[in-house]
Formats: C-alpha cells, structure tokens, sequence
C-alpha cells in the first residue's frame, strides 16, 4: 500500500511496491515492532497494519483477552510473557508504549542498535491528513480539561473525538473512525518519543514534580518532557498556558517559541488568553470577547477554574462561539472518580476524588471543599511531600483515615496536629471509620494523594470500592 501523504512528509515510508527494497532496515519493508500491548499499542498495531506494515506487537507481559482477539482477528503477530530479541532487533522502527521505562533491558538494546524509537501519538500523527489536533498536557488536571474541551466541541457541533490517554489512543482512533478534530490527552511519556508530532493547539496546564523515577530524578528532565508539545509548533499554531505557574513562566524565558502564546491566569490580566477578575472569567481570543460568571461553571474549585480558562481559550481559537462556550461550561458533567458527589448520608457528604494519586490534587481537592473533612488518605507514596497540605490539613481536616498497607509517613507527618488518625486497609472500613468521625454537615473526601496499588488494581478500582461500601451504609 502506498501512503502518499507519508513519502511527502520525508518519512522512511511503509511498503513501497515490490517486495525486496528495503526502506526500513534489515528486517525488509515497513518492518514495525511494538513494545507494549495497552491501548496504545493495540492502536498502533491496528493502525499499521492497516497502511501496510509488517507488525510485530510483543509484551514482556499477558495480554489482555480482548486485545488479543483484536490482533487475532487483524492478523497481527504478537508475542506475551517475553521478548523476542532477534525478531525485534530486526525492525526498521518501534513504537515503545508509554509505559515502558528507558532503562528497560529491551528498550537499551534497540537504543544501541540505533533503531529508530517513537511514541503511538507520533506514529499515528503521520496518518492525521488534515485534520487538527487539540492536545492536553500538565502534571494535573489532563483528563478534566480535555473532557471539557471534547464536550464544548460536541455542543458547538463539531465532528471531533477524544482521544490519548483518555478513551481510545490516537493510534486507534484515527484507524477506526478517523475525524478533522482530534482532542488528545498527552502524557510526558507520549511527548518524549515524538519527533515530529505538534498539536495546532497546545495547552500545558501546569508542572509539578511527578513520575520522577522515569525522569533521572531531575526535575527539569521532566519540564523538559513537557514543554516538548511546542517543540514543532509554528506561526500558525497556539500555545494555551497557565501564567501563574512558576515553573513554566521560568522555563518559558529561556526558550524562544514561534507558536502563538494565550495565557490564562488567577493573578493577572492578559490581553490575550484569559484571566479571572473578581467572579468574571474573561476571554480574549481574536475578536471575541466572553466574560463568564465563575459561579456559573459546571466544574468547582480553583483548580477547575484554570482547567475551565484554558478549554475556553482553546473553544474560543476553534472559533467556537461564546454562547456554546457559556452553554457548555455550564453543562459539563465532572468525571468519575474526580471530586464526584457519590451521596449524602445522614448529613454527611462523600466525594469521591480516587484520581488524586499525588499530593497536589490532594490540595486542591482540600482548597475547593467549602466544608470541615473527614480525608482518606493513602496507599502507595511515591515520595510524598505532605508539608504541601498541612494549612489545609489544619484548616479543614477533622479527622484522617489511612487507608493502606504502609501508613507511617502520614502519621509522622500529622502526629502533632491534635487530629483522629485511624489505620484502614480496605475501602468498607475507611468508610465506616469515616462516617463514625464524621459530625452532620461535614464530607467525607477520598483523596489519598498516593498511588492505589498496594490494596486495588487501580484508582478507578479505589474508585469504585470506595462508592460501593459508601452505598452500603
Ligand atoms: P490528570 O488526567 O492530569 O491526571 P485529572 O483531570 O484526572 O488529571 O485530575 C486528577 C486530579 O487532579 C483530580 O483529583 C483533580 O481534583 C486534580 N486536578 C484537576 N485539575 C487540576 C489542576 N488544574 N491543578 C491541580 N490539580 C488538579
């Protein structure tokens, strides 16, 4: 299959005609190997087989039935439980999925070899035509901005999809149901195997330190990861940040950009982008001037008042109209496992904000509550500075619930508050510990500021235990 778009763009192409040239190594034509069989690999294997590659997807570990069908049913070859050296050392490229660390024993052996290394998002932007891409990165608030971006797009009646980290991967997306608007999740981890990939619009929410382990424990290593969405970006793209961030207002005046800067801001006013004065949001996009009542967006707390700026400046470059901006701020429902209202019990309030897996989330999940809180904190710490909430802790917090196998770092770190601690290690007794410590009018905020692995299979699992005992009560 021949994929003009692809030639044009100078790429080392899939295959071209005949059999027996050899564009992309010894392995012969359009020989792509994938590491890593989740939702981005799977995409980029449908996706690849699909322009005519060679696809080989392997998995040091099992995978997943469902994906596996998926393969089977495309006639991809895969392998589990291991890695096929020789076969892989034999692509003429590889899709790493973003999950797997540099210093992986594999991933060392393709880097010496010199086989060319890419991310699903930067394999899959090859295939992207003319369509456009809205592409969402920051430490927090990814997920919530990006849903929001999606839905003022469907309310203004654009074909677009959600896509990356969130619902399906680009990759697959793209494979399966291809539109002109794609509005994308991006993870550091997708951004540090691009090469040519750019969104046409950029949003960087904010920076603060996380997954440092993948990062040589530098924190500029991972500013640097970040701040790679603009790296392509030119005149005639936009660069939607948040201005009151220290670390990307710092980083920022070492760089010289060429995309168009729209910065939003708590702090001041910008004539372009958008800030917030008094309850007014306003937005200054082109010749559109919206103001919004903060009390009118659908999304509470400061930190969504940042997420909400930076969807509204990203609309409004759409050129979406500011009536559907309003209507769709306004109707926007939270996500699942981040600050969701699950029920309200004799009085006592419980949210469920399982999402918040670091520190920060958990301050501004501890800012935004206009209440007096029984916090559930815990699970796996991945170096936890909780020196970050102690004035909300004082504020705020009437009693704190561990729940988890190792809680000593938050009992050294609030010992001397005067406040409850309880120990829990599943999510019924958290809840039962909560509610007992709860007085009417308060809320009980699962927001445990740590990892879930060490008690459930995820945050969304954390999530869903914690909603099932609250019903029980
Ligand atoms: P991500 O996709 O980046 O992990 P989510 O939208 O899923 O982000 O939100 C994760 C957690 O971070 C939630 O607990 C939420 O309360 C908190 N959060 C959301 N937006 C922000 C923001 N702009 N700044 C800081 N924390 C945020």
């Amino acid at each position: 299959m021949i994929n003009e778009d692809k030639n044009k763009k100078g790429f080392p192409g899939p295959p071209i005609e005949a059999e027996g040239h050899s564009p992309l190594g010894p392995g012969g034509l359009g020989f792509l190997a994938i590491l890593g069989s989740g939702e981005s690999g799977i995409g980029a294997a449908l996706l690849a087989k699909q322009k005519g590659y060679k696809v080989f997807v392997s998995d040091s570990g099992s995978i997943k039935q469902d994906y596996k069908q998926e393969l089977i049913n495309g006639n991809i070859e895969f392998e589990e439980d291991g890695h096929t050296e020789e076969k892989i050392l034999n692509a003429g490229e590889v899709v790493k999925s973003p999950g797997i660390p540099e210093k992986n024993e594999m991933v060392k052996k393709i880097r010496a070899k010199g086989i060319p290394v890419i991310s699903e998002i930067e394999f899959a932007y090859r295939y992207k035509g003319d369509s456009k891409i809205v592409g969402i990165t920051g430490s927090n608030g990814k997920s919530t901005t990006t849903s929001l971006i999606y839905h003022i797009c469907k309310v203004a009646g654009l074909e677009c999809a959600l896509a990356g980290n969130i619902g399906y991967s680009f990759a697959r997306q793209l494979a399966e149901d291809p539109k002109p608007l794609y509005v994308v999740e991006i993870s550091s981890f997708q951004l540090d195997d691009i090469k040519e990939f750019k969104p046409d619009i950029a949003v960087l929410l904010n920076i603060t330190e996380d997954h440092l382990d993948r990062y040589d424990y530098k924190f500029e290593n991972y500013i640097n990861s970040k701040f790679r969405i603009i790296e392509n970006q030119d005149e005639n793209d936009y660069f939607i940040y948040n201005l009151d961030d220290e670390v990307i207002t710092k980083k920022l005046e070492t760089l010289t950009i060429h995309t168009n800067p729209l910065p939003f801001s708590m702090k001041q006013e910008v004539k372009k982008g958008a800030y917030i004065k008094g309850d007014q949001m306003m937005l200054r996009i082109q010749e559109e001037r919206v103001s919004m009542s903060i009390y009118d967006f659908a999304l509470k707390g400061k930190h969504n008042q940042h997420n909400t700026m930076a969807a509204g400046i990203a609309a409004s470059t759409l050129g979406i109209r500011k009536e559907k901006i309003r209507e769709a701020v306004r109707t926007f429902e939270s996500l699942e496992h981040r600050m969701e209202h699950v029920a309200t019990v004799r009085g006592v309030e419980f949210i469920n904000d399982s999402k918040a897996t670091n520190v920060n989330s958990t301050w501004f999940a501890l800012e935004s509550l206009e209440k007096k809180a029984i916090l559930i904190l815990g699970g796996v710490d991945k170096g936890n500075d909780y020196t970050l909430i102690e004035r909300l802790v004082k504020e705020k917090v009437r009693a704190i619930v561990c729940m988890g196998i190792d809680n000593e770092k938050i009992h050294v770190a609030f010992k001397d508050f005067g406040k409850t601690i309880v120990d829990t290690q599943s999510a019924p007794d958290a809840v039962i510990a909560a509610f007992n410590l709860a007085a009417k009018g308060d809320a009980v905020l699962l927001s445990p500021a740590c990892s879930s692995f060490d008690l459930f299979k995820n945050y969304e699992d954390r999530g869903k235990k914690f909603k099932e005992a609250v019903k029980d009560l």
